[in-house]
């Protein structure tokens, strides 16, 4: 596999040097502006574009539809960034783009110098293929698409002159998707310096550390900072369950924001739960226990120890990686929800979340009603929940939908 660093640098003017021919009746999507062109689609190349390369998609007939990046590795052979014939895709586009990704945050109230925020959310920002979170100071980058790695250098100078971070680090992307795309990629220090421990940042009045060079994803689940305040306006005085903290984001703010009566938090990974305890007391949060396990057996004991509880929250990780397990994730989700409704006192809530893109929001509102079929308990819903406005989804690509935050009520 290459390393993109050693791919050439694209040319500077982003001027297309090939042109991709669609098969016929496959242009209808890209009229809908969906920035992914599938390989399947693909009748012919004309030219020899290098990965990474500025293309220009056409019709079967040579009509100009759009202009993308072009990945002979990946299934998804060419991302496309602007449906206007007159648009190159030069370091100015990238930059206009950027801006006008960090001036929604500003917008949004979501450039406190201590806070933390996503900044780019791939599609969502019309930067198929890039990720920046910004924490505190640092911006941590993810890159899914091969044609974003090759303008790595360009990308984080344009980052440094409009966030002014004081280090912006790489984290490599997902090892699935990285094979997906021909991408290898270590984590490393793009620009700046590296912060020596964990970064601390503020969230709704709370204070979270994030382990910037170790931690899961980039460093912190950005996605759920709103659904976490939401939860904890149900907590008070209940005993509270939060399955799969992570750092415990959900478990202290149900405990300090939420004055929950006190708070168990479990996860499976011991770095994880380290996390969750440091931030716990980081919060001056005396009443979280914390503690390491598997979730599926510490469900069902807590279950057939007679636990109860009168919030039970379900964070799980990403059960389905594709369309094809998104049933087997569906009776994954029904087991533990099942679980987590047979733990909760009448009146009790229910926070439940999915990651899972493939699941989709009917699916696993369904699969709540099955839940609520089997316990023979009745469930309300009262909040259906998605990720927070810094992550926007683009209206021409709903698989940036992925999260789903469900607070119900049990009978
Ligand atoms: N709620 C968290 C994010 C949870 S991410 C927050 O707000 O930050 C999902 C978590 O599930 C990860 O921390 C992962 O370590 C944990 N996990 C994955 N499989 C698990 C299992 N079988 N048992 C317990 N925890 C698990």
């Amino acid at each position: 596999m290459p390393t993109p660093q050693a791919l050439p640098a694209p040319a500077a003017s982003g001027l297309p040097v090939a042109t991709v021919i669609l098969k016929p009746k496959r242009a209808r999507p890209f009229f809908g502006r969906h920035p992914w062109v599938l390989d399947a689609a693909v009748a012919r190349v004309e030219g020899s574009p290098a990965d990474g390369d500025v293309v220009d998609l056409a019709t079967h007939d040579g009509k100009f539809i759009a202009r993308g990046l072009w990945n002979s590795a990946s299934r998804l052979r060419v991302r496309l960034y602007t449906f206007a014939a007159e648009v190159t895709l030069d370091d100015a586009l990238w930059r206009a783009r950027l801006e006008s990704a960090v001036a929604l945050r500003r917008s949004l109230g979501l450039d406190a110098r201590d806070g933390a925020a996503r900044l780019v959310n791939s599609e969502g920002d019309d930067l198929s293929g890039l990720i920046v979170d910004r924490y505190g100071d640092y911006l941590a980058v993810q890159v899914t698409a091969l044609a974003m790695a090759r303008r790595l250098d360009t990308l984080s100078a344009t980052l440094m002159d409009l966030v002014a971070p004081r280090g912006i680090l790489l984290r490599g992307a997902d090892r699935g998707l990285a094979k997906l795309e021909g991408l290898q990629l270590p984590d490393r220090l793009l620009c700046g310096t590296a912060p020596e421990g964990p970064i601390f940042v503020r969230e709704h009045g709370l204070t979270f550390g994030v382990d910037l060079t170790e931690g899961q994803k980039t460093g912190y689940y950005l996605d759920q900072r709103d659904n976490r305040q939401a939860a904890a306006r149900y907590a008070r005085g209940r005993r509270v369950l939060d399955m799969f903290c992570y750092s415990g984001g959900f478990a202290v703010a149900c405990a300090v924001t939420g004055a929950a009566r006190s708070v168990l938090a479990v996860d499976g990974s011991s770095r994880a739960t380290a996390l969750a305890k440091a931030n716990a007391e980081l919060n001056g949060a005396a009443n979280v226990a914390v503690e390491t396990a598997d979730a599926f057996e510490k469900l069902d004991a807590l279950r057939d120890g007679g636990e109860r509880f009168g919030m039970v929250i379900l964070d799980p990780p990403k059960f389905a990686r594709s369309r094809a397990t998104a049933e087997d994730a569906l009776r994954a989700y029904h087991r533990i929800n099942r679980v987590g409704v047979d733990l909760l006192d009448p009146g009790g809530i229910l926070v439940t979340c999915s990651c899972s893109g493939s699941v989709s929001r009917d699916a696993f509102l369904e699969m709540l009603g099955g839940v609520a079929q089997r316990a023979g308990r009745p469930l309300q819903f009262l909040e259906c929940r998605g990720a927070g406005p810094d992550h926007p989804v683009s209206a021409s690509c709903l698989e940036g939908e992925y999260l789903k935050c469900v607070i119900a009520r049990v009978a």
